[in-house]
């Protein structure tokens, strides 16, 4: 029986090795991919659902790893957090996208993108340069207000609401819009919820993809109208979420159903070539 125990506690020894190994090594490699420029931005389109037209397109980020190829956000944004290192790859995020859109907008002043959502992690929120990055990136990319929106978790703003408020105070001072992302996911203070300078809701996935939790959704869009901010429905897939989402007034919609998220390219095809004078 103690051999059979001291095997046992050897084996989980070692996956404990091995999973500590892989996550060092992941490091290395996100260390390395950030100096070598190893990621691309994808995007992907935010719809108004009742005009049935693309409004804006939330950027995504991808790892271009040289021998495991694609690598998904899923698995390194979580140690990119702990590391640190999402400050400066959220930087490159953040002037990638933003020089991205401006662009887009210079090809198609009328009918391109109007504006995109980057995402911004906890850890980023609390790096004191974030406000100041925010703004050099409008300015550098010659954007106006409100064409950079921030989407921020409900558990990176409700840790500190009130810390939080003053942020997302000065953002909205440079015409920054917050959605709050993943929405129904997390602990929302409905009291906090109600003094925090927001502008839109994202419901998760979750919620709009599980036939019987509609009932939420609703919730959610009522309670959206009544703090006065907008609503946007993630992970639409089927025809059925779609028009469910339309009944209850939901004004934005994301998903498979209208596009997976696309390369830089495939978002340049879809804007209107300017008619040279
Ligand atoms: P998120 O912000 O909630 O982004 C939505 C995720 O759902 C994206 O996954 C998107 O590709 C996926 N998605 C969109 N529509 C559908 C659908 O209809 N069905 C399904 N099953 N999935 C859908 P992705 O690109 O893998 O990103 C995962 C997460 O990684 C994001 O979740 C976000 O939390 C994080 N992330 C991605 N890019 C960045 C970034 O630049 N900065 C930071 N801080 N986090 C990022
Ligand atoms: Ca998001
Ligand atoms: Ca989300
Ligand atoms: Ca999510």
């Amino acid at each position: 029986a103690r051999a059979a125990a001291q095997e046992r506690y050897a084996v989980f020894n070692e996956s404990m090795h091995n999973q500590a190994l892989a996550r060092l090594q992941l490091e290395t490699d996100l260390r390395q991919a950030i100096r070598r420029g190893e990621f691309r931005l994808v995007y992907q389109p935010i719809v108004d659902l009742a005009a049935d037209r693309v409004a804006g397109w939330e950027v995504l980020v991808r790892w271009r790893h040289p021998v495991r190829g694609m690598v998904s956000p899923l698995e390194f944004i979580g140690v990119a957090e702990d590391t640190g290192l999402i400050v400066p790859l959220g930087r490159w995020v953040l002037h990638e996208g933003c020089r991205q859109l401006a662009e887009w907008m210079a090809a198609d002043p009328d009918g391109g993108p109007r504006f995109i959502t980057v995402n911004v992690s906890a850890r980023q929120f609390l790096d004191v340069q974030l406000v100041d990055e925010v703004e050099r990136a409008m300015r550098d990319h010659g954007l106006r207000p409100g064409s950079l929106k921030l989407e921020l978790t409900e558990s990176t703003v409700m840790g500190d609401p009130a810390a939080a408020a003053g942020l997302l105070g000065r953002l909205r001072g440079l015409g920054i819009p917050i959605y709050l992302d993943d929405f129904g996911t997390g602990y929302s203070s409905l009291a906090y919820l109600h003094q925090l300078p927001l502008d839109g809701l994202k419901i998760d996935r979750s919620f709009v993809q599980r036939s019987g939790e509609m009932a939420v959704v609703q919730t959610i869009v009522a309670l959206a109208r009544s703090l006065g901010v907008v609503v946007v429905a993630e992970g639409i897939e089927e025809p059925a979420q779609l028009e469910a989402l339309r009944a209850m007034g939901c004004e934005y919609g994301q998903g498979y159903l209208f596009a997976k998220p696309l390369e830089p390219e495939a978002v340049a095809a879809t804007l209107r070539v300017p008619v040279p004078v």
